[in-house]
């Protein structure tokens, strides 16, 4: 029950604005629902699909300022930089290498694990009654490797994961293949966690959820909002196509493309994006029994309906640029090299923008000063496996109660201008 029903607007319809619509809405507040494009019309739609609980360790580790620049060298590592974009980079990159250590990255490593640690059952509870169920699927979640030196040397991440609490077993040779036969003979290693799972189309999920809102008296609107209207410290409204429609609260849900509503909000945040590739096979020779990293290349394998989607990779190079080729071509030189039977009807490409906040933690809360103006995005790698969590956080807040974590660490507080 809530003591003051509220008018919410949510700017943002992916997986982390439409996770906040459906329990706000549960609560029964009044939710406007707002996407320049569509439901799902951003990275939620082309996304690996891996509800990644055990993800919790960023990319930033110790050692990563060593290996990146041979990295970039190479058409065979799976980071890519335009690099007529690194002067726009620069200031976001120094302050991102700069949690390339060991103190920080165990602290986003344990920021991360509330949000995304229970992520299959925070998905069965925000999809429950909704038509959106039969995309969840209880899975395992294997890391390949191509032999047990090869996962020796990613011990201070599965170190990490096991101080947050995740449980593994390791299949090697024969026992990894008479799990599940169609990777190459060349990989020899895995480890495979239980308790994980896999959306099996992304998009339609998204947009099943965002049916179900409308269904439920959701008011969807397609336009592009411009700015938050405050009267005396409080949100009274949005504006958009130079309307202004009043709330009570905002929640920006606008994943990579934050940055110019929240400089309106006084939050100067770091947030580039990390871009991404998948390739899907459709019709496939083989599938994969379960979603699986293929550690070597950094990208999923992922069983989905009708075709296997693979999906990772990073490449720098800003919001406006075009897909490049080389990722989507290593990305296939990888594939036939994991499954070397994997064939397709046919293959289709896609480029996306992972939100990514220099500290590699989401930008979640209230924002200070402004009451009813709230943020929820900046899920780099992981926003599937923690929108619903997010989305539930919010609408607590939004309600007026104490979630049962400390929100601290997410606060947008953290990059609040001076002033
Ligand atoms: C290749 C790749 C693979 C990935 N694999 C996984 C995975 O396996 N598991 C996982 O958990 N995560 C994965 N991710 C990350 C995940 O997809 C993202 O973190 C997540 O989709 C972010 O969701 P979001 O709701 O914050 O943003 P989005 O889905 O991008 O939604 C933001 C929405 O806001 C709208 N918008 C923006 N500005 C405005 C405005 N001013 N007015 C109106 N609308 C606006 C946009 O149109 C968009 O629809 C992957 C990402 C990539 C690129």
């Amino acid at each position: 029950m809530i003591t003051e029903r509220k008018t919410v607007a949510i700017i943002g319809a992916g997986i982390v604005g439409v996770s906040a619509a459906i329990w706000l809405q549960r609560e029964g507040h009044e939710v406007i629902l707002i996407d320049r494009k569509g439901p799902a019309e951003g990275t939620s739609y082309g996304n690996g699909g891996v509800l990644a609980s055990c993800s919790v360790v960023p990319v930033t580790t110790p050692g990563l300022i060593a290996k990146a620049p041979k990295m970039l060298l190479s058409a065979d590592q799976p980071l890519f930089l335009r690099y007529g974009y690194l002067p726009r980079l620069l200031p976001w990159l120094r302050k991102y290498l700069a949690h390339a250590n060991t103190a920080d990255t165990t602290r986003i490593a344990s920021a991360l694990t509330p949000i995304i640690g229970d992520s299959l059952e925070d998905h069965t509870a925000l999809a429950a009654g909704t038509g959106a169920e039969g995309y969840i699927h209880p899975s395992d979640y294997l890391f390949i490797y191509d032999d047990r030196a090869h996962f020796a040397s990613d011990a201070f991440g599965w170190n990490l994961r096991r101080a947050n609490g995740f449980h593994w077993d390791e299949l090697e040779g024969a026992a990894f293949r008479a799990y599940d036969p169609v990777f190459s003979e060349d990989l020899n290693f895995a480890v495979r966690l239980g308790d994980h799972g896999r959306i099996s189309d992304p998009g339609a999920y998204v947009q099943a959820l965002a049916r179900h809102l409308e269904a439920q008296g959701t008011r969807f609107l397609r336009a592009d909002v411009e700015d938050v209207v405050q009267e005396n410290g409080s949100v009274t409204g949005i504006r958009a196509g130079g309307e202004t429609l009043a709330c009570d609260a905002a929640v920006l849900a606008t994943g990579v493309w934050s940055g110019p509503l929240a400089k309106k909000l006084g939050l100067k945040v770091p947030l580039e994006s990390e871009r991404g590739y998948h390739l899907e096979f459709w019709e496939p020779s083989v599938m994969p029994k379960s979603p699986v990293m293929i550690a070597g290349g950094k990208f999923v394998i992922t069983p989905m309906e009708g075709r296997v989607r693979l999906a990772g990779v990073v490449e720098f190079g800003g919001l406006e640029a075009q897909p490049s080729r080389a990722p989507l071509d290593l990305l296939r030189r990888n594939a036939v090299k994991a499954i070397p039977g994997l064939r397709g009807a046919h293959v289709t490409e896609w480029m996306g923008h992972r939100p990514a906040p220099a500290d590699s933690i989401p930008v979640i809360g209230e924002v200070p000063g402004i009451k009813g103006a709230f943020t929820g995005f900046g899920h780099h790698h992981i926003g599937l496996t923690g929108g619903p969590k997010t989305g539930r956080l919010l609408a607590q807040m939004i309600s007026g109660r104490q979630p049962n974590i400390d929100l601290n660490v997410y606060s947008p507080a953290r990059f609040k201008k001076a002033g």
